[in-house]
């Protein structure tokens, strides 16, 4: 720890010395300060004054700066031991909303739209996502829940004829609940047992044990691993949907997505409430996902063959796709299919085949686990153990074959569709969604093609919505309130409505350099820190070990 009347500190920020970054990084690291503050501007409404403050970069709740990430790993084990084994159903009753709710809301709506414009453009969106996570703390404060919102990006077109066909599974009648069974002993005493389930994706050829690195490279079956890792998620969901439909209640689970050596990702989930183990291997051969996407069989454009854009007649309203021009084949001339006119072909084609099918492997593991026992807790470190890393962030860069093998997923994953909005399609004759100028395949901005992510761009912490029936923000929340409560303190519920929010224009002069702005937070956070401490020694006969935690 740093001792906090460190004078060499304090001076520096006070004399806005030129500090070298290194080092007030790792000062902030030290202090367990977020290394990659957003600056956002903060319109007071009450007062009208205006005022840029460092919002962590962990805000939007995406392992990103090592402290933020350290921080909200602490935060999610929370959540996790808190809604495994809940004895109480946890009520959702939303009022309803207000005026100011209402507009809370479609403000929200509105940066939602600027910035998934921001994404589609490949541009960053670290900023904007900080400012929907504030609007979401602003919205749960006003008495709203901000994930039960959604995401208010336009709907997706969807292929309707093509249904995902259900799986063979006995269906148990649904009673409404979300709490597993009970046990009662022959001493009397009740038993909630829970799941803790570990789901694999299948083999893809020989791994060298120990090393996560195929015998044979050359067979490994790079295509089919790209495409399960992009379709991972969806994969999760409708293995939900069928442990739900079996079990017969309303089944809730905290699952991370984590990076096996081999470079696939794998689900650790717990699940409250039980099953027969039986049932849960049955569900995971049972499931699969289809993705029906037009074919990648033929590829029809490379190298300096590519498709041509057009910009269509100018018309006072927009065309309903968005788009304002076409790709056209520069050698015939023709028109390329728009991502609707592709589906729409999908859709009529009797014969049409899914683009893929992921499935699960055979390896399932089922663990039951009984709350409170020192098993559970394993289970939860377990679980948020990988959160502070990425998919790419296992692989051992001082090993060559391991990195030969991360080099091959790569380039499996390069010319890949990673969402209907790729850029790939263009190499198989397709327009992608909200196609517009300078799209060319290959170079698709998108997470899941990057070394980082290998595949997989969705949520690495994946919560059900009646888990512990909070937010990550109001488990935050929780955390602060019962501090200020051990030291005796009210803690001020703030007014939701006192500030707005706003991303700072690019290039602005008055933001000061990121050195200075960490040891400004660092300087907050002793003067904290020093708060704390010193109630704590003022305070008697209270076990205050988790005050010095937060501290
Ligand atoms: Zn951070
Ligand atoms: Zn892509």
């Amino acid at each position: 720890m740093t001792d906090p009347t460190d004078r060499a500190l304090s001076r520096a920020e006070r004399q806005a010395m030129p500090v070298a970054l290194d080092v007030a990084v790792e000062i902030a690291k030290h202090n367990g300060v977020c290394i990659r503050p957003v600056v956002l501007r903060r319109l007071d409404t009450h007062t009208g004054t205006t005022e840029d403050v460092n919002v962590p970069c962990g805000t939007t709740m995406e392992a990103k700066c090592p402290p933020c990430a350290k921080r909200n790993r602490y935060l999610r084990m929370a959540q996790c031991r808190e809604g495994w084994h809940l004895e109480a159903e946890p009520s959702i009753t939303p009022d309803e909303p207000t005026e100011e709710q209402r507009w809370l809301v479609e403000f929200r709506a509105d940066m939602q739209a600027q910035r998934d414009a921001a994404e589609q453009a490949g541009d960053d969106t670290t900023e904007l996502d900080a400012v929907l996570a504030g609007l979401d703390e602003e919205i749960n404060a006003a008495g709203m829940r901000g994930n039960l919102l959604g995401r208010t990006a336009a709907k997706r077109n969807r292929s309707t004829r093509r249904r995902q066909d259900a799986p063979d599974l006995p269906k148990r009648v649904r009673q409404n609940t979300t709490l597993g069974r009970t046990f009662t002993s022959s001493d009397g005493a009740t038993y909630r047992p829970s799941l803790f389930i570990t789901l694999t994706l299948p083999s893809y050829g020989r791994i060298r044990a120990g090393q996560g690195v195929p015998v044979d490279p050359d067979t490994y079956d790079y295509p089919r691993a790209a495409r399960d890792a992009l379709h991972f998620s969806k994969l999760v969901d409708r293995f939900v949907q069928n442990l739900r439909r079996v079990a017969g209640y309303d089944v809730q689970y905290f699952s991370s997505v984590e990076p096996q050596k081999r470079l696939a990702p794998h689900l650790h989930m717990a699940v409250r409430g039980t099953m027969p183990r039986a049932e849960i291997k049955a569900i995971a051969a049972a499931t699969y996902h289809q993705v029906w996407w037009p074919s990648v069989d033929e590829m029809r454009f490379e190298g300096e063959h590519l498709p041509v854009w057009t910009e269509r007649p100018e018309r006072a309203e927009p065309y309903p796709d968005g788009q304002d021009g076409d790709y056209l084949d520069p050698a015939t001339g023709e028109l390329l299919p728009t991502w609707h006119e592709a589906l729409n072909r999908l859709d009529a084609d009797e014969d049409a085949e899914p683009l893929h099918v992921v499935r699960f492997g055979p390896q399932v593991d089922v663990q039951g686990v009984l709350s409170g026992t020192p098993d559970a807790d394993q289970c939860i470190r377990y679980l948020s153990k990988y959160l502070t890393k990425s998919l790419g962030d296992t692989l051992d860069a001082d090993n060559p074959a391991q990195r030969a093998h991360a080099a091959r997923m790569v380039e499996a994953l390069r010319y890949e569709p990673c969402s209907p909005a790729c850029p790939n399609w263009l190499r198989y004759g397709v327009q992608p969604k909200n196609a517009k100028a300078d799209m060319a395949p290959g170079r698709c901005r998108g997470k899941a093609h990057k070394p980082e992510h290998l595949g997989y761009a969705g949520r690495r912490v994946l919560v059900s919505r009646k888990w512990s029936n909070k937010t990550l923000s109001e488990h935050k929340r929780d955390r602060r309130t019962w501090v200020m409560e051990a030291l005796g303190l009210a803690d001020e519920t703030p007014d939701p409505h006192r500030y707005v929010w706003k991303p700072v224009p690019a290039g602005d002069d008055n933001i000061p350099s990121l050195a200075l702005r960490l040891l400004r937070m660092v300087a907050e956070r002793q003067r904290w820190r020093a708060t704390l401490l010193a109630l704590e020694a003022s305070a008697t006969g209270q076990d205050l070990s988790a005050v010095r935690e937060a501290a």
